[in-house]
């Protein structure tokens, strides 16, 4: 039996990271994956994947539509699917070996295969058991399933089909409107296909800013996708190789289908912790099925801590990350912590979108007065210059303090520009502070700076 300070089980971005902060802190430790490849939903089915069929679609778009104004003409590209799913694939594995390397470098032991906790201590996989001092449940989440929508990867698909689809379809319904919907949604309309989105709520990626998500759907209908709101989809019939998604808008009740040549079912996912034995061994669960733990991490068995998907909070990649540094740190004696208070949200559509901190409908919600300062990037130089001035960076700021309550950003490269914001917020920083730091031009971070000042005496290019 080989003994650990901690076996964690699972390798996404919590896990992996987990072990990788475990051992750099001196303890023995193991990793268990029950998948071919470590890197978890994310490097394998998730946000690698998905962001280079984005990149590769945007670049496409960029051919289409904005070469020629630049005076680059000539022949325009074809698409030769079965290449950009080679092109993913490799990205998927230059990643996924990545994580080997650093298992290696880092000594620690990759346990292949299923594990369960038989009891707290010890960890089962395959006909081994293991005996750990510390166990990290990061077993992630999968897709939620919908009543009356079978799936089967090949016309009705999850997230996981709908990156490696036989070919591009003509026509694709994209059930819910929510980050990964959205995100494959346009990575189909930039490849030719039309794209309808059928939507629950009245608003598109719910919890969001409410004048971002209003600017997010009117670009994206630019950009070909339609969207059919307040409709709650009833069922998916597959005939041969088409099929047809029937909805009722919850308006008037009244019934309508939607033919498909593919229909990606993104409405959502569920906490993944299938066979790990948490029942028998009595680990605390929320009605949602995540793992329950306390402030560090810690479940209600002695011993087992769980982090990322599998556990409440925004199901994200860095959040998984940041939740596996700090379980490290606890478990090696140090006071491991994340501010929730502070973890961006961003969708790699183009324009991209970027959140953190509060909304105005929360601030609103909460009765305390803030500030809104907002700057378009039609004034900004290096946007307009490359046809990126579609957008705005909105900062929310206490009204007497200056301190910054959240930021929300649709625009270009929005996904990094929000970490100036993040950084700010976690020193506690005021509008005035961003506002009176020097931000080289022309960049799209001075549209950051531009917000920051229509904060205070107001932006100078609006
Ligand atoms: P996971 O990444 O789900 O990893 C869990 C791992 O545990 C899996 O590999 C699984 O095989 C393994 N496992 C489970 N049970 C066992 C067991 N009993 N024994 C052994 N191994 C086990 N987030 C972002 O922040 N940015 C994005 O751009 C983004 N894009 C996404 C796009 C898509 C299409 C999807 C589906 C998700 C995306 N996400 C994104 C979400 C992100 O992937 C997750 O939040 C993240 O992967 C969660 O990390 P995790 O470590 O908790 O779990």
């Amino acid at each position: 039996m080989a003994s650990y300070d901690v076996i964690v089980i699972g390798s996404g971005p919590g896990g992996y990271v987990c072990a990788i902060r475990c051992a750099q802190l001196g303890l023995k430790t193991a990793c268990v994956e029950g998948r071919e490849t470590l890197g978890g939903t994310c490097l394998n089915v998730g946000c690698i994947p998905s962001k280079a069929l984005l990149h590769a679609t945007h670049m496409l778009h960029e051919a289409e539509h904005n070469f020629s104004k630049m005076g680059l003409k000539g022949k325009s590209p074809s698409v030769d699917w079965k290449q950009m799913l080679a092109y993913k694939q490799e990205t998927i594995e230059t990643n996924t070996k990545g994580i080997e390397f650093l298992f290696k470098k880092n000594k620690i032991d990759w346990l292949k295969g299923w594990g369960s906790i038989p009891q707290a201590g010890r960890v089962k996989v395959g006909d081994e058991v293991h005996e750990a001092k510390n166990i990290v449940i990061a077993t992630g989440s999968e897709s939620s399933a919908l009543p009356g929508v079978e799936v089967d990867e090949k016309i009705v698909v999850t997230s996981t089909g709908a990156l490696e689809l036989a070919s591009v379809p003509k026509k694709m319904v994209v059930i819910g409107a929510g980050v990964i919907g959205l995100e494959l949604g346009s990575v189909y309309a930039r490849l030719g296909a039309e794209v309808t989105v059928v939507e629950y709520l009245d608003a598109i990626t719910p919890g969001m800013d409410a004048e971002v998500q209003k600017t997010f759907q009117r670009t994206l209908k630019k950009q070909g996708l339609s969207f059919v709101m307040g409709a709650a989809v009833q069922g998916v019939e597959v005939k041969g190789k088409k099929a047809s998604v029937r909805y009722k808008s919850r308006k008037d009740d009244s019934e309508a289908t939607l033919d498909a040549d593919a229909v990606l079912v993104a409405t959502g996912r569920r906490p993944f912790t299938d066979g790990l034995g948490l029942e028998d061994l009595g680990v605390a669960l929320t009605a949602r099925g995540q793992v329950k733990t306390d402030a560090h991490w810690a479940t209600s068995v002695r011993d087992i801590y769980a982090i990322g998907d599998a556990i409440e909070g925004p199901m994200l990649a860095h959040k998984a990350e940041d939740e596996g540094m700090a379980v490290a740190e606890v478990l090696a004696g140090k006071a491991g912590h994340v501010n929730y208070g502070v973890i961006p949200g961003v969708i790699y559509t183009h324009p991209e979108v970027a959140t953190v901190g509060l909304t105005e409908e929360q601030l609103k919600a909460e009765g305390r007065a803030y500030k809104a300062g907002k700057f378009s990037f039609m004034g900004n130089g290096r946007a307009k210059a490359n046809f990126a001035a579609d957008g705005f960076v909105k900062i929310l700021a206490d009204k007497t303090t200056d301190r910054i309550l959240g930021a929300h950003i649709i625009g270009p490269m929005a996904g990094d520009l929000i970490h100036e914001i993040c950084v700010a917020m976690e020193f506690g920083a005021a509008a005035q502070d961003l506002a009176m730091t020097c931000h080289a031009h022309p960049t799209y971070s001075e549209a950051v700076r531009e917000a920051a000042l229509a904060c205070g005496d107001g932006a100078i290019h609006s």
